[in-house]
C-alpha cells in the first residue's frame, strides 16, 4: 500500500528519534506521542462564487503541529493534490525545520486542494480572502503565522493581512509573512529560500572538495524555489545544464542562460520553448551526469527507482519530503551526499523570522543585511548539522533529526503536560 506523506514523515521521526531514547531522558513524558502527533487540525468546505455565477466547492486545511518552541509557522498551498494526510506532513517538517535554524517558531502548513490556477484573478481574490474568514481566530502574529507555499506568494499574502485587518480591527503586518516589501515585507523573502539552498550547497561542496566554479547542476521545478537556487548557482559560476517544470525540460551542456530563461519562463509561464537549449523528457532530469541535483517540486519525487539511477554526487532538498525512506537508503548506500530538506530549504522561514521581527519593531533592513543575516543563520545550522553527523558517524538528515528533536523535546519537558 501507498504510504501518505503524513506516515512518511512519522517513519522517519521515529527512525531517526529512536537513538535518542526520548523514553529514558524524560521519563513519563510521552514525547514520542506528543511530538508526532499535530496539536490541532481544522478541515473545512470552502464554497467558491465563479466569475460566470457558478460555484467551486473544494476543502479548505489548517494544520497546527506544534508550537513548544514559539508560535506555529508554515506556509499555505493552493494544489489540487493537497489533502489532510499531505498537510499534517508538511507541518510535521516545518516545526523540525524550524528547530534545525533554532528561529524561534513551532510549525504549521494549511492549504486549499483546488487547480488555482485555472482561476480568475477575481476568483483567486476571493478565495484567499474566504479561506482566512474562515480560520479567522485561528492565525495571528502570536499564535499562527502563514506564509507563501506552492502557488502562493506576496499578493495572497497582502490579501490575507487585509482580512485579518478587518476582523480584528486592526493593522497587524506581522500576522503573515512573505508580503509585498510596500506593506512591511522583507527584502529578499521572495528568493530566501533559494538563497538558503545555496548557502548550504557551498557549505557541502567544501566538505567534499568539490569546486563550485564549473561544477555543473539540475534543478527539478522551477517556482520561486528551483528558479532562484538557478539564478544563485548560476551567479556562482556553476553551469546549470537542465531544469524542468511540470510540463517539460530543458538541457544545454554548456550551461544554460538562467536570466534568460527567467525571462522567457516570466513571458510563457513555462521553460518549454525556451531557444538556449533543448527539449528532452522532463522524467530524464533525474539522471542526468551533473554534481549538483536540485528537486525543488512536490513531495517524493525521487522514488527508489530514480535513486538507483541517479549520477549527482550532491542532492540539495530545495522541495518539502523529495525523497522517499527507500530512496534515503539507497542514496546513502550509493555515498551519494543529501542536505536534507529541513535544513536545505530552511532559508525561506529564515527570512520570514525576520520579517516578523521587522514589522514588530517597524524598522526595516537592507537588502544587504536581509543577506547577510541569512548567512550566518544558514551557515552555523549547517555546520551544527554536520559536525552532528560526524560525532554519531550518521547522515546529514538523521544529525538534522536529532538537534531538531532534542531541541523540542526539551522545550515540552520543560513546558511540562499539566
Ligand atoms: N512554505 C515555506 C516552507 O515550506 C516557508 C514557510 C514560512 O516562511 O513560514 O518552508
Amino acid at each position: 500500500m501507498k504510504q501518505s506523506p503524513f506516515d512518511i514523515a512519522k517513519e522517519l521521526f521515529y527512525r531517526y528519534a529512536e537513538p535518542l531514547a526520548l523514553d529514558k531522558r524524560y521519563p513519563g513524558q510521552s514525547l514520542m506521542e506528543r511530538l508526532t502527533q499535530p496539536d490541532r487540525s481544522v478541515e473545512f468546505r470552502l464554497t467558491l462564487q465563479l466569475d460566470n455565477g457558478g460555484t467551486l466547492v473544494s476543502r479548505g486545511y489548517r494544520v497546527q503541529f506544534n508550537d513548544d518552541r514559539g508560535p506555529y509557522k508554515g506556509g499555505i498551498r493552493f494544489h489540487p493534490v493537497v489533502d489532510l494526510e499531505e498537510v499534517k506532513a508538511l507541518a510535521f517538517w516545518m516545526y523540525l525545520k524550524t528547530a534545525v535554524v533554532d528561529i524561534p517558531f513551532g510549525g504549521a502548513k494549511g492549504g486549499i486542494a483546488v487547480d488555482y490556477q485555472k482561476l480568475t484573478v477575481a476568483e483567486k481574490e476571493r478565495l484567499t480572502k474566504k479561506y482566512t474568514t474562515i480560520l479567522g481566530d485561528e492565525i495571528g502574529p502570536e499564535k499562527d503565522i502563514p506564509a507563501p507555499d506552492v502557488n502562493t506568494g506576496e499578493r495572497e499574502m497582502a490579501w490575507i493581512m487585509d482580512v485579518w485587518r478587518m476582523i480584528h480591527g486592526r493593522y497587524e503586518r506581522g500576522v503573515v509573512t512573505g508580503k509585498p516589501v510596500t506593506i512591511g515585507g522583507s527584502q529578499g523573502r521572495k528568493s530566501a529560500t533559494g538563497r538558503g539552498v545555496v548557502f548550504c550547497i557551498e557549505e557541502a561542496a567544501r566538505d567534499l572538495k568539490m569546486d563550485l566554479f564549473g561544477a555543473t547542476a539540475a534543478v527539478q521545478g522551477f517556482g520561486n524555489v528551483g528558479s532562484h537556487t538557478a539564478q544563485f548557482l548560476h551567479q556562482m559560476g556553476v553551469r546549470v545544464v537542465a531544469v524542468s517544470d511540470v510540463y517539460g525540460a530543458v538541457r544545454n551542456l554548456g550551461g544554460l542562460d538562467i536570466p534568460a530563461l527567467m525571462a522567457h519562463v516570466a513571458e510563457e509561464g513555462r521553460v518549454g520553448g525556451f531557444k538556449g537549449g533543448e527539449p528532452f523528457s522532463r522524467d530524464d532530469l533525474f539522471y542526468e551526469p551533473v554534481d549538483i541535483l536540485v528537486p525543488a517540486a512536490l513531495e517524493n519525487a525521487i522514488t527508489a527507482a530514480i535513486a538507483d539511477r541517479i549520477r549527482a554526487r550532491l542532492i540539495a532538498e530545495g522541495a518539502n519530503g523529495p525523497t522517499t525512506p527507500e530512496a534515503i537508503d539507497l542514496l546513502s548506500k550509493k555515498g551519494v551526499v543529501v542536505i536534507p530538506d529541513i535544513l536545505c530549504n530552511a532559508g525561506g522561514v529564515t527570512v520570514s523570522y525576520f520579517e516578523w521581527v521587522q514589522n514588530r519593531q517597524e524598522f526595516y533592513w537592507t537588502a544587504e543585511r536581509v543577506d547577510e543575516e541569512l548567512r550566518a543563520v544558514m551557515t552555523r545550522a549547517y555546520r551544527e548539522v554536520a559536525d552532528e553527523a560526524m560525532r554519531n558517524r550518521c547522515s546529514l538528515r538523521e544529525a538534522a533529526y536529532r538537534l531538531a528533536i532534542a531541541r523540542v523535546a526539551d522545550a515540552a519537558y520543560r513546558r511540562g503536560a499539566q
